[in-house]
């Protein structure tokens, strides 16, 4: 054992301390094991201790304490990140905020809340007061408010609210790593050092998210003879104003053929469409699918929203949970296709590559421009064919966000050098999240 536990156990009590093997274990993994590079390196990652605060106050009471200590920390929500965001790389302490939950305001522009309220509740209780959040990933159901800001991206309304630096961060309670941790409030475009930076430069315990009115959405399956036809459609009704939506996922056949619950109401051998719109906007996406030759399949309708599986569990990355359930050889990258000259970017992967890459995108609004996102499900075979891979869609102009890597520096899509600077004044000993960004000047400083 650690010198500093008892110390630790006198501080935040045992009823706030895990030291037990297994659940250390289970509170330091992530679903790193997603990708077959990651899975071998993190799988024996453990911290020393988990703590889970109760009370906001507490939090800075840890920090100072393994700041005298020199004890790393890292920051956990719920733990559904995919690429070891909170896997402790160095032990020390797992920090889990998941007890702190409570919804503190809500009004018609905007909620705060806990860093550890689920995001799947928080819509819940939104819904019920005829609002609901803007954007939210495929894990809703168990991620936090603050494990999505500081490790996710976008997801289910992306597709109109952009994603997670389009202005659906509105304010954060921000805790500093020193001997006597600061409390920040921060705002506007100094968010983004905190946005995906897997906590390394503050642990976030209070966040203000921007919401909006309650919808009515509908779940709609449209099917295609091929894949092309799937994402012509898809951009057709991403880019058409008059259908709300929340999400536009063109999927490659078999892909379709992955999704257990569902199989049995798709079209074998087609390609398809997921998408979330506005009950009234059937007759919308029947013209947009007349003119590729698209059928509507599955439909579930909006009284059923939230109630039963919906469309969005085989969306985001849960499609590529879904891949890997079928298949445990299939993984998977994150790519940026062109907003324009996508249909040829896909045509020169699939005659490259074939069925080695399926194509899955994600129709979002990035910076107001519709862009078509992608998370290809990749034949696994080795690193280095993983690479080639990588490379031959960097040399067309397919942008990679790695999730083959934990370091922010490769995968990350956060402003490197505002994070660096958050980092030199946050966190002078790197003891946050270590390993996952870099200083170098700093930690040579330190070895001298
Ligand atoms: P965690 O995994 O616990 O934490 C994420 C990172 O943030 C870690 O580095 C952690 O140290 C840090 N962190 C957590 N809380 C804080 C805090 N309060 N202060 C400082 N640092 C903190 N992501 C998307 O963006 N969109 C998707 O659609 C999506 N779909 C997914 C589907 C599947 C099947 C899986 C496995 C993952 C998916 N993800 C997606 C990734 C992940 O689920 C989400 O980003 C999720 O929001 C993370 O929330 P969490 O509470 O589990 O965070």
């Amino acid at each position: 054992t650690v010198g500093w536990i008892q110390e630790l156990v006198d501080l935040v009590g045992m009823e706030k301390l895990l030291l037990d093997f297994d659940q250390r274990e289970k509170l330091s993994k992530d679903y790193y094991w997603y990708s077959p590079v990651l899975e071998p390196l993190l799988r024996d990652k453990r911290a020393d201790a988990i703590v889970i605060p109760e009370t906001e106050e507490q939090v800075p009471l840890v920090l100072g304490f393994a700041y005298r200590h020199g004890i790393p920390i890292t920051t956990r929500g719920s733990g559904t990140g995919n690429y070891g965001q909170s896997v402790p790389l160095e032990g020390g302490i797992v920090l889990d905020l998941s007890r702190l939950n409570t919804v503190q305001e809500v009004t018609n522009e905007y909620a705060r809340v806990q860093a550890g309220v689920r995001l799947g509740a928080l819509e819940k209780l939104l819904r019920e007061q005829n609002k609901e959040l803007r954007i939210y990933p495929s894990t809703f159901m168990k991620a936090s408010v603050g494990g999505f800001v500081c490790g996710g991206s976008g997801g289910i309304g992306s597709i109109t609210w952009g994603n997670l630096w389009d202005g659906n961060v509105l304010e954060a309670i921000v805790y500093t790593m020193e001997e006597t941790p600061r409390r920040l409030v921060i705002s506007g475009s100094d968010l983004v050092a905190y946005i995906h930076n897997y906590g390394t430069n503050g642990i976030l315990t209070e966040l203000k998210i921007p919401i909006s009115t309650k919808v009515s959405w509908k779940q709609t399956v449209v099917q295609f003879d091929d894949f092309e036809a799937a994402f012509q459609f898809s951009h057709a009704v991403a880019m058409d104003d008059s259908i709300r939506k929340r999400l536009v996922t063109p999927v490659e056949w078999p892909i379709p053929s992955f999704f257990k619950p569902i199989v049995k109401h798709l079209e074998p051998g087609a390609s398809a469409c997921l998408l979330e719109t506005e009950d009234g906007t059937e007759q919308a996406l029947a013209a947009h699918a007349t003119a590729v030759g698209g059928r509507i399949g599955y439909v579930i309708p909006s009284d059923l929203y939230h109630t039963t599986i919906g469309l969005s569990d085989f969306t985001w990355n849960h499609t590529t949970l879904w891949a890997l359930k079928t298949d445990p050889t299939l993984t998977y990258l994150q790519a940026g296709f062109h907003p324009v000259d996508f249909p040829k970017q896909i045509s020169q992967i699939k005659a490259e590559f074939g069925d080695e890459v399926l194509l899955h995108l994600e129709f979002m609004r990035s910076a107001g421009i519709i862009v078509p996102a992608a998370l290809p499900i990749i034949r696994y075979t080795t690193n280095e064919r993983l690479y080639e891979i990588i490379t031959f869609f960097l040399s067309i102009g397919v942008g990679i966000n790695d999730p083959h890597t934990w370091r922010l520096e490769m995968g990350g899509r956060g402003q490197m050098d505002a994070m660096l600077a958050a980092k030199r004044a946050n966190d002078p000993h790197s003891l946050l999240n270590p390993g996952k960004l870099q200083i170098p000047a700093v930690q040579e400083t330190i070895k001298e």
